[in-house]
Parts: structure tokens; C-alpha cells; sequence
């Protein structure tokens, strides 16, 4: 598509900044690659203006829209309906817009951080304890992701412990909470190691963590992407245990939104990993 016709669909994502997101270059992708008659735009708005922009977008003939930090509650809270997965999450990170000029919240990082998991690791059966290090947003959405597949127990630690137990509380069994300390002590029967915290994120402190007691069966995944390989994972990787890089997640994220907006479900592929993070997969 060389230009687009006054009757293009339009989404965005709206965020405070917003001029990090790699999202405008990952559904640009798609809708270049798919000829799709659509726009994807950044849309920095101030939380102070986000009620105000929410609801004038629809009457401007948006489609939808992604929201990312600081707005992913507010969405929730302002939309005219939130599926079952936004409400377990308590945060939306996708909007769609119906013809009525209604709005429909979901989240898609938990089916992000899942179908990036078996891309990688094809053959992971959820029939062992998951381990998740971190109870921030990103830990919620990969929680309930793991639940509705049918993981058997979640061990949960986190540093501040009530954020942890604030999550258990919500979400209920197999949730199991226990102290941070404990981080070690807690690898011997899982099947799942999940890094959601940002430590071993470029310029924040690393995750100590050994994995002595870790069976080499087990699978490691990290959702951080920058580096693509943590320590954690170059770690767990020289012990013989299959790893999940983090650049995945956000790209299948996106699929459901994309699918929503201009009704096409894109592919995930080695095109796309190259267009979004040309740094780590190299340059198209
Ligand atoms: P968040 O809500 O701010 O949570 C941050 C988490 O890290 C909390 O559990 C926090 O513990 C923990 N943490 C931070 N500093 C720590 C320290 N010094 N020691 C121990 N724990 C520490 O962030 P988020 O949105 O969940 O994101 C977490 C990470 O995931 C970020 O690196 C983000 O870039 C990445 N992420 C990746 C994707 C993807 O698509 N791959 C998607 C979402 C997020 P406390 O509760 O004790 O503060």
C-alpha cells in the first residue's frame, strides 16, 4: 500500500512516553507486509488526558489502540467492557473499538509470554511447578497464562512479599507464596523458571540466583530483551536446560490486536523479529 485512502483503519498505542515502543514498527510491518489499507501511529498522551483522548478516539475513527505504561489500569477502568483476562490481570494492553463506538478491553501478554514459550520450547508440558521471580504487571498476565494452561503450582516470590500475596490472594490456587530468599530452595522439582523481575535488564543490578538444584530438564525463560541473552539464561543454558529469550513475547502480544483492527491474523517470523529488533537478529 503506497498511500493510504481516506476510509483506512487506524490504531496506535497510547503511553507516557510512548517513544521507546517498538509497536508502531511491529504492526507497521504487518500492515505493509499484508497491504492492508491501515495506519499505525505512537500517541503520547499525558495521564492527565488520558480519559479525554480514550473517549474522543472511537468518535475519530480508530479501531483501537495498545495502552502501555502508565495507562494499562486507567484503560481497564474507562472501558465499557473488559474480558474475563483484563479483569484477572486488573490491566488492559489492548482496546478495540466497536462500530457502536463502544470499547472492549483485553490483555495479550500473557498469551504473548505463552505462544513465545512454545515457539521456543515446543515440546513443554505444563505438568510441573512454575517458579515466577517478580510480581509486577508483567508476572500477573504470565500467571494467569500459566494457570489457564494448567500448571499444577505456582511458586511465587517476589521481594516485597505482599505484592506477591496481593497477587495469591486474587488469583487464588495454585498460586503459593513464598519469601525471596527462598529463590534457590525452591528449583529442585520445577519444570519452569520464569524471570519477570527487570533485574538483569541493561543498567539494573543482576538476578543472583544459582542453579544448582535446577533439573536440566526444566526450561528457563527471562521476558527481558535487552540483553536478549541474561545472565540467567547464558546460566541456564551451559547447564543444559532449554531457555526462552524475551524479544518474543511482545511480538506475539500483538497478534490479537492487529487481528482485531484490520482482520488479518498476522504471522510471527523471522521477517518480523528482523524488522522489530534488527540489534539482536540483525537488519532486514
Ligand atoms: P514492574 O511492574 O515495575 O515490576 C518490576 C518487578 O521487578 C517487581 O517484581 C520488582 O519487585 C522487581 N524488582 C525490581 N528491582 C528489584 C531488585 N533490585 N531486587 C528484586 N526485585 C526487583 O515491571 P513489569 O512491567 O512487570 O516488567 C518487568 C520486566 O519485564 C521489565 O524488565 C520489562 O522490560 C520486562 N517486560 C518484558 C515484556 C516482553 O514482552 N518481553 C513485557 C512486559 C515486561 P518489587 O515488587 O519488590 O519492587
Amino acid at each position: 500500500m503506497t498511500g493510504l485512502s481516506g476510509a483506512a483503519k487506524l490504531a496506535g498505542v497510547m503511553g507516557w512516553p510512548v517513544s521507546h515502543s517498538r509497536s508502531p514498527r511491529l504492526q507497521g510491518h504487518w500492515l505493509a507486509r499484508y497491504d492492508i489499507d491501515g495506519a499505525y501511529l505512537p500517541l503520547p498522551v499525558n495521564p492527565g488526558d488520558f480519559e479525554t483522548v480514550f473517549r474522543a478516539l472511537p468518535k475519530m475513527g480508530f479501531s483501537g489502540v495498545n495502552v502501555t505504561i502508565p495507562h494499562k489500569e486507567a484503560a481497564l477502568l474507562l472501558a465499557d467492557e473488559a474480558d474475563d483476562l483484563a479483569r484477572r490481570i486488573a490491566a488492559a494492553n489492548t482496546i478495540i473499538f466497536r462500530e457502536d463506538g463502544s470499547s472492549l478491553a483485553t490483555n495479550t501478554d500473557g498469551f504473548g509470554f505463552l505462544m513465545n514459550l512454545q515457539d521456543q520450547v515446543s515440546d513443554w508440558k505444563a505438568d510441573a511447578p512454575a517458579v515466577v521471580l517478580g510480581a509486577g504487571g508483567a508476572a500477573r498476565a504470565i500467571i494467569v497464562a500459566l494457570i489457564d494452561r494448567g500448571v499444577p503450582e505456582i511458586r511465587l516470590l517476589n521481594r516485597t512479599k505482599a505484592r506477591a500475596e496481593a497477587i495469591a490472594g486474587e488469583l487464588g490456587s495454585p498460586v503459593h507464596v513464598l519469601d525471596w530468599t527462598e529463590r534457590e530452595a525452591v528449583l529442585s522439582d520445577a519444570g519452569l523458571l520464569v524471570n519477570t523481575t527487570s533485574l538483569g535488564m541493561k543498567d539494573n543490578p543482576p538476578l543472583e540466583i544459582r542453579l544448582d538444584d535446577l533439573s536440566p530438564q526444566a526450561t528457563v525463560a527471562d521476558i527481558i530483551y535487552a540483553p536478549v541473552e541474561t545472565d540467567l539464561l547464558i546460566s541456564a543454558k551451559a547447564r543444559g536446560s532449554r531457555v526462552v529469550t524475551g524479544p518474543g513475547m511482545l511480538l506475539h502480544q500483538a497478534v490479537p490486536g492487529f487481528e482485531a483492527w484490520f482482520g488479518r491474523r498476522p504471522v510471527v517470523d523471522d521477517a518480523l523479529r528482523q524488522a522489530v529488533f534488527p540489534e539482536i537478529y540483525g537488519a532486514p
